[in-house]
């Protein structure tokens, strides 16, 4: 029997960093959906219960093992892949450490079973915190299939640590799409409590983004296309207009392997740079290819962070390959999506500057000029939403609170001739002289602050009063989106939302909170999962503080906007009656008073 494996020796194990491979049930997906692509499997299916804390399973049609190579996998440092010091940069490059299998089964219950082609009888393996407990001859389908049951049982704190199912798997479904999204001419399915949540066809790149994404995404994907010496660039950005308030379709993948790298997220941003709408992000897709010594993968542990020998240069390539994209698109806005256009680049030599390729754009393209008024301009300021949530009348309540800013101000006809008390400026800031000079709102902060304490007053009294929206609106959200959707959905009632599941990934407004300006119900929804996923790593406030901080950022009115003398007004009269109109509910300062001595020193001759 030829076996594959080699235990590596103590020199080379020595070098190895024993890393954290297992964090949770996603890092398993990850690490058995890896090694079924390295086996050239054709179809891989992920089976998970409760999230993937019951069970992981990873079945492929791939090479299989011999059942001497059953035995041994599950040992640290067993790997097929490297035999010897030298290949330590593969071990760099390609992260073959051989470490994952026995990380596994060393904080899990493991069934493997498995057969090559060329076997007529396969082996079946169980293992459970790292001991073997049995061996047998087994007849099971070529291929491998790996059973992770219980994970962390021996690890009581660890299995306690783990997040909700929706946000394990919210991570399952991320690392899949890694693997789905650089592999796609193999079968990919996912399946989650006996329901499918990705059945993805062998196809080509652009087919295998819109399984993923949904087919509406097709007709925004714009082909990317880039050689260089150093690096060679592919893959599909979006149109400008497409851009939404939501990361979760931004990829960077380097020979195949998903990476994190805020650095060139700014080259593709400042490639849009003035033709996206203020806060909104556009998709991404982009494989780097390039020389695996040119990178160090070892600057990060869950290597996801990658640093590029020529970072700066490939910092212009990015940045002009995906300008070039967007000028193509709006040079000829009726072509051919399916065209790849290639940019000429001489081979330039490593010790030679990197010329960036010059591309013909047209600067004066903007997406939005027949569209002025797409961003938040159909927004209006709630006139009188929120009364009901108050039940009394506004005025008098607010009388009280106002008391001791009231002392700030001085009487509105004291200052200027009345209903000019206020003076809104570049649609931002709302000035307004008082008695020690002149105080400075900002509008959309103040907003949010108003918006946050409203609703929270309301989950309090436990009295939402939501409005209903014009029409039920279905929406249609990506896997992860849509599991952060079912988290949040516990305490949006308590907010005054009326939001329902709808299954196959879809949800059905009926109702916002009295207190938010109304309509633009989609692109509220996807900036509330965004601040909700980003808030989700601050873990000071409650699940209603941070979901109500989503909303409030969600539903207040926006820079850009003007504002009516009443709205103004109300706006100035809602803010001082919260219990800190000071800062905005993430701490940002609401207002500011420019001190008259402050003014006299700028006439000081
Ligand atoms: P590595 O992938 O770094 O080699 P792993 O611990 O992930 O280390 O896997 C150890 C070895 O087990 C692999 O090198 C491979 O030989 C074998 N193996 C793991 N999974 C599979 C699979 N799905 N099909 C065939 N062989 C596998
Ligand atoms: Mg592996």
């Amino acid at each position: 029997m030829s076996g594959l494996i080699h235990v590596l020796n103590d020199a080379v194990a020595n070098q190895i960093a024993a890393g954290e491979v297992i964090q949770r049930p996603a890092s398993v997906v990850k690490e058995l959906m890896e090694n079924a692509v390295d086996a050239g499997a054709t179809v891989i299916t992920v089976v998970v219960k409760d999230a993937g804390k019951t069970l992981i399973q990873v079945v492929d049609n791939g090479q299989g093992m011999s059942e001497e190579d059953a035995g041994l996998c599950f040992h640290r440092h067993a790997t097929s892949k490297i035999s010897e010091a030298g290949d330590l940069f593969a071990i760099h490059t390609m992260g073959f450490r051989g470490e994952a299998l026995a990380s596994v089964a060393a904080v899990a219950e493991v069934i493997l079973k498995t057969r090559r082609k060329e076997d007529e009888l396969g082996t079946q393996v169980r293992v459970s915190g790292s001991k073997i407990q049995s061996q047998e001859v087994v007849s099971t389908p070529a291929g491998t299939n790996f059973q992770v049951k219980n994970l962390f049982f021996n690890l009581p704190a660890r299995r306690k640590f783990l997040k909700s199912d929706q946000a394990e798997l919210r991570h399952i479904i991320n690392e899949f799409n890694h693997v789905a999204l650089t592999n796609q001419e193999i079968e990919c399915n996912l399946i989650h409590n006996d329901t499918d949540i990705f059945r993805l066809k062998p196809g080509n790149l652009r087919q295998r983004i819109t399984g993923v994404f949904g087919k509406s995404v097709n007709a925004y994907l714009l082909p990317l296309k880039t050689e260089t010496s150093v690096v060679r660039i592919g893959g599909y950005i979006g149109k400008p207009e497409h851009a939404r308030k939501t990361y979760g379709e931004q990829f960077f993948f380097v020979n195949k392997r998903y990476i994190r790298h805020p650095y060139f997220h700014k080259a593709v941003m400042s490639a849009y740079a003035q033709i996206l709408a203020p806060d909104h992000v556009p998709a991404y897709f982009i494989y780097f290819e390039t020389d695996p010594e040119r990178i160090d993968v070892n600057i990060h542990p869950s290597k996801t962070e990658v640093k590029f020998e020529e970072e700066k240069a490939i910092w212009q390539i990015l940045l002009s390959s995906v300008k070039e994209a967007i000028g193509r698109n709006s040079l000829s806005p009726s072509l051919d999506f399916d065209k790849e256009g290639v940019i000429d680049i001489p081979v330039a030599s490593k010790d030679r500057e990197v010329r960036p390729p010059q591309i013909e754009t047209n600067p004066d393209y903007n997406p939005f000029q027949e569209e002025q008024t797409y961003h938040r301009e159909r927004i209006t300021f709630p006139e009188k939403g929120y009364r009901s949530t108050y039940g009394q009348s506004e005025r008098s309540g607010e009388d009280d609170r106002l008391e001791g800013w009231e002392k700030l101000f001085e009487p509105a006809s004291a200052i200027t001739s009345a209903g000019n008390k206020y003076l809104q400026i570049k649609n931002k800031y709302v000035l307004s002289p008082v008695k020690s000079g002149l105080m400075v709102i900002d509008q959309r902060r103040a907003h949010e602050r108003i918006l946050y304490d409203r609703m929270l007053a309301a989950a309090e009294k436990n009295s939402p009063v939501a409005q209903q929206t014009l029409f039920p609106e279905t929406i249609r959200l990506n896997a992860e989106d849509y599991q952060v959707c079912l988290e949040m959905m516990e305490h949006l009632e308590t907010l005054g939302f009326d939001i329902r599941d709808f299954g196959n990934q879809s949800i059905v407004v009926q109702g916002i909170p009295a207190e938010m300006t109304p309509g633009l119900i989609k692109e509220k929804l996807e900036w509330m999962i965004e601040q909700f996923k980003n808030l989700q790593e601050e873990p000071v406030t409650g699940e209603v503080e941070r979901l109500a901080r989503a909303a409030a950022s969600a539903g207040a009115i926006g820079y850009g906007r003007p504002l009516t003398g009443t709205e103004i007004q109300e706006l100035v009269d809602q803010l001082f009656a919260c219990s800190n109109p000071n800062y905005s509910p993430s701490g940002k300062p609401v207002v500011k008073i420019l001190e008259l001595g402050e003014l006299d020193k700028y006439f000081k001759a």
